[in-house]
């Protein structure tokens, strides 16, 4: 994997750009105006280990409520606002670490001077960026609709901001299609410095959005491309994080938390595999330090296979034996299993101590 090679840009004390972790991001799906509502889903993004989360700022009745996510969010809020500077000025005194905002749905440089202002004054990064549907249309003109045309329009945004003496810039610049969006981020990496927010839009629901953007930011991450991910989906945005992790482990990027292996079964499986290895990730969820989990569906063969797993199970007919580094410790009923497999996991991570 090549580095990566942007500058920092802090958002709200989570540090992307660099050699920083990855971020990984996602966007409530509440009414922003229903501060509680949008709490409790931060709070669920949280547990799952979102870094930042972004909220719709779309009128001005966002702000009241957005003051009080932004106080008890415990992660750096950043707010989503399309063409009315007004909300950004507003977003910036309500304490968001982050804008999202396009200098070109602005409009006039005193507008874009006021925002970029505000928000050196207060620290606060501005994302700035293009879509396949926000082409500028001059550009579209000079490179046809595609590729070229969008990341010309991600750029020209930047220098708009860099005109008013602003530059703690993250560029994003996103496509439904991932061969059109690997091109735009291959484009504008090579052209600047600014960190990077990858992902794929309108990517679809949980099966074809995680494939997508599994293709595309993990394609962009093993070439060194890429310091923030939003995996898009039509689902509960929990789902996005967990998909982002994987996406990470994926690539090397990330170790942390607990891995779950699983054998894809065959007809030597007499258990409910599949049940286990869901209620398991239920469990898991959110648990930071490192520990593989291996589900198999065979004393036979599962044992043996797994042994690279810290701590496993495998299934017999009725009951699961349990094992760690492929010997076997002890048997269980299969009601039994998530539970003491759950339970010898978590004194294993205590004696740990990572
Ligand atoms: S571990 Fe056992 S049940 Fe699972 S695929 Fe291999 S042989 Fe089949």
């Amino acid at each position: 994997m090549e580095g990566r090679s942007t500058v920092e840009v802090n958002i709200g004390g989570v540090v992307i750009g660099g050699n920083n972790p990855v971020a990984v991001q996602s966007m409530t799906n509440t009414d922003t105006k229903d501060a509680k509502s949008t709490l409790e889903q931060i709070a669920a993004l949280k547990a799952r280990g979102c870094d930042i989360v972004r909220c719709a700022v779309y009128d001005s009745d966002c702000i009241e409520p957005l003051k009080t996510i932004v106080k008890q969010a415990g992660m750096p809020v950043v707010a989503d606002i399309h063409f009315d500077y007004r909300l950004a000025l507003k977003s910036i005194e309500a304490g968001v670490a982050k804008v999202r905002i396009n200098p070109g749905n602005i409009g006039d440089d005193d507008k874009i001077r006021m925002v970029a202002d505000a928000a050196k004054a207060n620290g606060v990064p501005i994302r700035v960026g293009a879509n396949s549907g926000s082409i500028n249309a001059d550009f579209e003109k000079k490179y046809g609709r595609g590729a070229v045309a969008i990341a010309e329009s991600a750029l020209a945004n930047v220098t708009a901001l860099e005109k008013v003496g602003f530059d703690n810039i993250v560029i994003s610049a996103k496509s439904s299609n991932v061969k059109e969006m690997l091109e735009i981020y291959r484009y504008i990496s090579g052209k600047t410095s600014h960190p990077l927010h990858l992902g794929v839009t309108e990517a679809g629901d949980v099966l074809a959005g995680t494939v997508k953007s599994a293709v595309g930011i993990g394609a962009l991450l093993l070439e060194g491309i890429g310091d923030t991910v939003r995996v898009s989906l039509t689902a509960d945005p929990v789902k996005e994080i967990d998909a982002a992790y994987e996406i990470l482990r994926a690539v090397g990027l990330y170790d942390g938390g607990v891995e779950i292996i699983s054998c894809p079964t065959c007809a030597r499986t007499k258990y409910d595999l599949e049940g286990t290895v869901a209620r398991l990730r239920e469990k898991f969820a959110g648990e930071k330090r490192s520990l593989t989990v291996a589900v198999m569906g065979c004393v036979v063969n599962g044992p043996g296979e797994a042994s690279h797993a810290d701590i496993g199970i495998a299934g017999g007919k009725g009951k699961v034996v349990l094992f760690e580094h492929g010997e076997k410790i002890a048997t269980y009923p299969e009601a039994q299993a998530v539970d003491a497999l759950y339970e010898r996991a978590m004194r294993l991570l205590d004696n740990k101590k990572n």
